[in-house]
């Protein structure tokens, strides 16, 4: 067996980075940014008012109150969109919505609800100073400047500040394709009657799943099965369309697991047996320069597989320089036990953040590979060193896959 740390490293010198893209902005979420956006505008591009109410010289109100309100006529009304017909003039004042333009010759805005309006007449109660609930040029981003920095990985909001630049295209790094293929000769798909001996493929659709919601675009190889002439031409297809290919199934010891033999014939591959419990197999190894992941059959061993091997790599290929899931320390709402066997465990949890700010977590059921429910409802995976685990109310070390 080698040690998790030692099966990553030997993975991570394989890893190459994608290709640079541009791609409209709107399709740009959760990708990695290869360039510094530099503003090519302010914004606000012109002084507007935070609040509905008037525009305002700031000295005509010196002295108002609700007792002696100045009044002042409204010489017009400004919509945003719109601009004031003329400019503002000493003893006046126009009406102006939120986003409006300030009139030249205003100094501050009066909110609605410290006015009073009599006809064409606003009476102001307070007074209020120059500068008043105005939005300056530049508030927010000054032309010129570094706005969103390289690497950065795009949000809904920094989407937002380059559409507000009137950017339509970005520079990232590519989307990985990333192929799934499913493999084992007693896996059907389909809602058909099972045979004697028979189950459904579950693994093909929960990776394809992973794989989309670490931002790569998913690829179906298929239900293949245990023929390694089969398996050959599956995996050649895969390396063919895909950036990196996974495979679930046939890389345990058993007679039929021929995935890592063809894997081991096409390429240079890794056969590792890692010290941790679920997944202890897997096979690694890159095709031309395409690389492949031969997780583990059993349905919660191929997920864990995926989040603690294939997740940060594909995360690395997309040019992420984060590539973990969080780890925090919880305090165990149930006993984590396990036993002495070299390996690491990760067992899976539900975890939550009390009205302390602390996190706990407890058991999210049975802990068998073959028990996608337990996994299905956990959030959390419970890092538990080789040892008796954790008793209710130690703590304990996850990894929040939130
Ligand atoms: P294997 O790694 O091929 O030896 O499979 C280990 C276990 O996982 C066996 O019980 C398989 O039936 C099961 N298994 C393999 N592939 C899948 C799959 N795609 N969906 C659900 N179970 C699977
Ligand atoms: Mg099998």
């Amino acid at each position: 067996m080698i040690s998790l740390e030692q099966a990553r490293t030997r993975i991570s010198l394989d890893l190459g980075v994608l290709p640079v893209v541009e791609v409209p902005v709107g399709e740009a979420l959760g990708m990695v940014l290869a360039e510094t956006v530099k503003a090519s505008e302010s914004i606000p591009p012109f002084p507007n008012t935070a609040m509905d109410g008037f525009a305002v010289r700031a000295s005509d109100t010196d002295g108002a109150t609700s007792d002696s309100p100045c009044v002042l006529p409204i010489v017009a009304t400004i919509a945003a969109g719109t601009v004031a017909p003329r400019p503002m003039q000493h003893g006046e004042a126009m009406r102006i919505m939120t986003g409006a333009p300030l009139p030249h010759g205003a100094d501050a805005v009066v909110m609605v609800e410290l006015t009073r309006t009599e006809g064409d007449d606003v009476f102001v109660l307070d007074s209020v100073p120059v500068g008043n609930h105005i939005r300056g040029v530049g508030d927010d981003v000054q032309a010129g400047t570094e706005v969103v920095p390289q690497g950065t990985v795009l949000t809904a909001g920094h989407l937002g500040v380059l559409a507000g630049l009137g950017r339509t295209q970005v520079k990232v790094y590519r989307r990985a394709r990333v192929g799934v293929m499913s493999t084992g000769d007693e896996l059907v798909e389909g809602a058909q009657p099972l045979k004697p001996g028979q189950i459904r493929d579950s693994n093909r659709v929960t990776l394809l799943n992973l794989v989309a919601e670490a931002g790569c675009e998913p690829v179906d190889l298929g239900l293949i099965i245990d023929d390694e002439d089969v398996i050959r031409d599956a995996l050649q297809v895969g390396i063919s369309q895909c950036d990196a290919v996974l495979t679930s199934g046939g890389v345990s010891m058993g007679d039929y697991d021929f995935v890592k033999a063809v894997l081991s014939e096409l390429g240079d591959f890794n056969w590792m047996q890692v010290a941790i419990k679920p997944a202890k197999p897997l096979a690694f190894g890159v095709m031309g320069d395409t690389p492949v992941f031969g997780l583990p059959g059993n349905p919660v061993s191929s997920m864990v597989s995926f989040e603690l091997f294939a997740r940060p790599a594909l995360k690395h290929m997309m040019g992420h320089t984060s590539t973990e899931r969080p780890r925090f320390t919880a305090a165990a709402r149930t006993d984590l036990v396990r036993t002495v066997d070299g390996k690491v465990h990760f067992q899976r949890v539900v975890a939550e953040v009390g009205s302390d700010g602390r996190w706990t977590a407890r058991s999210a059921g049975g802990q068998g590979s073959h028990q996608l429910t337990a996994m299905a409802a956990a959030n959390a995976l419970a890092v538990l060193a080789d040892g008796s685990g954790v008793v209710e109310g130690d703590d304990v070390t996850i990894m929040y896959l939130g």
